[in-house]
């Protein structure tokens, strides 16, 4: 048996020293540590949600501003090294970036701190996944997370301002072909998508994906968010159970994926669906911040320890100029990457600020720090 010293690392104490030998895994100023880094490959996309996206566009960031692929890589590996397990690749729309194929190879190389293989996954609006699906699972993707909130093709079109359905289901139906482990996220929109929710987990089961069902939370100082369209992950739950006639009862702990991300897991009693599972992600009414274990890094490299805040750590100027940065300068940049982490966690909230009424989010739109 192999014998790993672990050393917590909190904050920003002044003992970690940027050449760290022992495993120096992330722990914040409360105690949670971090093992899910979520990377925003691009601020761009090929659809438009209305809860995501300004109507009149955001203004997007120079090509330069970007982290390249390598440069993501790079800060990857660190991240492993700390002990981070999982790796989720977004954006903005992960398959519009040249070269994902070889960056998912390259990740899925990496070891963690305990010698593990880093498990990579992505989210993605499926749009461009049925050329994609093959060489995403060739290249050691571990599962992919499909975004799809109807599948009547006016509504689709609707909510993403295009007319792309039929592109998104043949994406799903290749992931499944070719044995992607797969995910359904739907965001739950009153008055919208509610009466769907039954069949969009039919769809997702089908294709053996799990479903999730997603509250909306507002972004963008609240501009795209309207108080009544929120669904409230209890009424996500009762309405799967009616219109499923079954009893909906809570998964004690999902072993292979329920301790990383912000998902709670739910079984169905009874009915045609009797042992069926869905999740419900519910920042707004069901608070999970005292258990978060994830950190964020914008395409251009912005270090979010929240979500909900727009305060930002500076990670791109940290692997572009380590020595300036760190004041130490460590060949690869380790150090002064590693000093930005550790601010960050020292400052990292107890709790997100979002209201139901839409105040208390950060400035940002979802799409600029990366969903
Ligand atoms: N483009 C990819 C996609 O749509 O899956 C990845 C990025 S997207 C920002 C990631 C997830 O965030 C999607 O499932 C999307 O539905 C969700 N999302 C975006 N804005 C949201 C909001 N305001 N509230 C809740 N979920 C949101
Ligand atoms: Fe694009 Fe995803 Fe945002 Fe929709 S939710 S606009 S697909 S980034």
């Amino acid at each position: 048996m192999r014998l790993v010293q672990v050393r917590r690392v909190v904050g920003a104490g002044p003992e970690l020293s940027a050449q760290a030998s022992a495993s120096p895994v992330l722990v914040d100023r409360l105690e949670r540590r971090v093992r899910y880094l979520r990377v925003s490959l691009t601020d761009r996309c090929s659809m438009r949600c209305t809860y995501c996206m300004p109507p009149e566009g955001i203004e997007h960031v120079e090509r330069s501003e970007v982290l390249s692929l390598e440069e993501v890589a790079r800060m990857v590996a660190a991240f492993a090294a700390w002990g981070v397990e999982r790796v989720r690749l977004t954006g903005g729309e992960p398959t519009l970036r040249r070269g994902l194929t070889w960056l998912v190879e390259r990740l899925a190389a990496l070891r963690t701190d305990t010698g593990a293989p880093l498990r990579v996954v992505m989210t993605s609006n499926g749009e461009l996944i049925a050329r994609l699906a093959g060489p995403l699972k060739a290249a050691g993707l571990h599962t992919l997370t499909i975004s799809l909130d109807s599948l009547d093709r006016e509504r689709f079109a609707s909510i993403t301002r295009r007319d792309r359905l039929e592109q998104v289901i043949a994406g799903f139906k290749a992931a499944h072909a070719v044995g992607l482990p797969l995910k359904l996220n739907t965001v739950a929109v009153r008055g919208f998508n509610d009466d769907e929710l039954g069949a969009l987990c039919r769809f997702a089961w089908a294709h053996d994906a799990t479903p999730r069902f997603i509250e909306l939370m507002p972004m963008a100082a609240g501009r795209l968010f309207v108080p009544g369209e929120l669904m409230p992950a209890a009424a996500i739950r009762e309405r799967i159970g009616a219109e499923l006639g079954a009893v909906v009862e809570p998964e004690s702990m999902d072993p292979t994926q329920g301790a990383f991300g912000p998902a709670q897991y739910f079984v169905l009693r009874g009915g045609a669906h009797d042992g069926r599972r869905f999740g419900t992600i519910a920042a707004m009414t069901e608070n999970f911040c005292g258990s978060c274990n994830r950190l964020r890094v914008s395409a251009t490299g912005q270090l979010h320890a929240c979500l909900a805040r727009d305060d930002a750590g500076d990670l791109r100027s940290a692997l572009r100029h380590p020595s300036q940065e760190s004041g130490q300068g460590s060949g690869q940049g380790s150090g002064a990457l590693e000093r930005v982490v550790r601010a960050a966690l020292g400052h990292k909230r107890d709790s997100h600020g979002f209201e139901q009424t839409g105040s208390g989010g950060p400035q940002k739109a979802m799409i600029s720090i990366g969903g």
